[in-house]
């Protein structure tokens, strides 16, 4: 008997057999092109050609050089500047656009914290713009209410892999006069309106971790259309103080540096993953149509939803739960699902996960306003200002977060549309047999 008829039978987390039992199939990023890149570099010798003082190399050896310029290339950027993690890129990006202590950055609450640590790194206060419940980004409506004659810049997130609706913010941003960071850790490659998002605002860029699309193990590629933005990140990258006068560089805001710089070894990683981009992309799709076909029929679920003009990446695919319609829990259903599935291995999370990270400015940081030194700086500039980060401050995100979205990471390659009928199996089997939970299991809730 196939096994997705046995779904008329004790649940798995009841006792019952497991739906499926042959694991699934392992993400393996890391192919032979990869393996002898590395190796050429190691017999090069040149592990990193950065020089952090005036000169050539001050940026950088070869494959850091090459690996800039195919980005650049491929997408039809006027400059990609490679640094050593996206957190990183994120600070570059609000130092070169001139962040002050006490500037407001307008900010998604529902991304990795990083989005928003970036603004405090310069002194930026980060105010929470809430999200569209269909996309999960913000809009430029939601944005427009929290802007302050303080508001300098916004940070757009794309989060999940869907573009944000790019198009009407910029417009605000330009009616403001404010400068559009695009936070694209999860959507390299994807496009808005046929556009390539990461440099339709003033500048933004991609994660190259080892849990994104394509990673260098730890990285990140900054782009913009903006020379003199580009310097700017450059200088940020290695060491700026030290460039002022070689450059002839006349704005010293933010001009002291660090050292985000890329190995020759990851950028010659990131060159081959380059060329996978757009299979990784065009596969998640494929299964990502699959999937919203299946769940599409099912009551209680609401399959991810793509906005007019934008792509999504597909990095999770998030879903939303309808606990009053299903007849069970978040958590429960979650756990059910889960239990029917191969156990996960520590990298790889199996079926649902409960919602994704708590909204940022619900964390200790937010909450007692500490974050550089212990006396509440930055916020402290702008004395007088109350800051709402309390609880309901954003009732979209709140909402999605502790009671209706669930994401799945199974959208990846190389699951096939056969591994994602198993997985529909399992949650069906859930649904159907809903009732051996309802008074058997506590509610996890968050
Ligand atoms: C991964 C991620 C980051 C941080 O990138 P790192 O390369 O891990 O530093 C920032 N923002 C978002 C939305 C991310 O997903």
């Amino acid at each position: 008997m196939n096994i997705r008829d046995n779904i008329m039978t004790q649940l798995a987390i009841m006792g019952g057999h497991r739906l499926r039992n042959q694991p699934l199939p392992a993400r393996r990023t890391m192919g032979e092109a990869e393996k002898q890149a590395v190796i050429d570099v190691m017999d090069s010798g040149e592990l990193s050609g950065f020089f952090g003082s005036p000169g050539p190399q001050w940026l950088g050896g070869p494959k850091v050089r090459e690996f800039e310029d195919k980005w650049a290339s491929t997408y039809g950027f006027k400059h990609a500047i490679s640094v050593n993690s996206w957190t990183t890129g994120l600070m570059t990006a609000v130092g070169a656009i001139g962040i002050e202590p006490g500037d407001e950055v307008i900010v998604s609450p529902y991304t990795m914290s990083a989005s928003a640590t970036s603004i405090l790194f310069y002194g930026g206060i980060p105010v929470f713009a809430d999200i569209d419940p269909d996309t999960f980004n913000i809009t430029a409506a939601t944005i427009e209410s929290r802007i302050t004659q303080r508001t300098r810049a916004i940070m757009v997130v794309h989060i999940f892999g869907q573009a944000a609706d790019m198009d009407p913010i910029m417009a605000l941003a330009k009616k403001h006069n404010l400068k559009v960071i695009e936070d694209g850790a999860q959507c390299p490659g994807i496009k808005y309106k046929g556009r390539p998002v990461g440099a339709i605002g003033d500048i933004g860029g991609f994660s190259l971790n080892y849990h994104k699309h394509i990673h260098t193990g730890e990285g990140g590629m900054l782009v913009t259309n903006d020379d003199k933005l580009a310097l700017r990140c450059q200088m940020i990258r290695n060491h700026a103080e030290n460039l002022i006068e070689a450059l002839g560089v006349e704005d010293l805001s933010n001009m002291l540096g660090s050292n985000y710089r890329l190995t020759e070894l990851q950028a010659a990683i990131g060159c081959v993953q380059l060329d996978r981009v757009q299979g990784y992309l065009a596969h998640r799709q494929r299964l990502a149509t699959h999937f919203g076909r299946q769940l599409a029929g099912i009551e209680g679920l609401t399959p991810a939803k793509v906005a007019d003009g934008a792509e999504h990446a597909y990095y999770l695919y998030p879903v939303k739960f309808d606990a009053a319609k299903v007849g069970i829990s978040r958590g429960d259903f979650v756990k059910a699902v889960n239990a029917e599935l191969p156990q996960p291995t520590i990298w790889e999370q199996n079926g649902f996960v409960e919602a994704y990270v708590k909204p940022l400015y619900l964390a200790p940081m937010y909450q007692m306003k500490v974050a550089l030194g212990s006396k509440g700086f930055p916020w402290t500039i702008n004395a007088g200002i109350n800051y709402d980060y309390s609880k309901g401050s954003c009732p979209v995100v709140e909402r999605m977060h502790f009671e209706e979205m669930i994401y799945t990471p199974l959208i990846r390659e190389p699951l096939t549309e056969s591994d994602i009928d198993d997985f529909v199996a399992a949650i069906k089997k859930v649904l159907l047999n809903a009732d051996q939970l309802v008074g058997r299991m506590g509610d996890s809730g968050q």
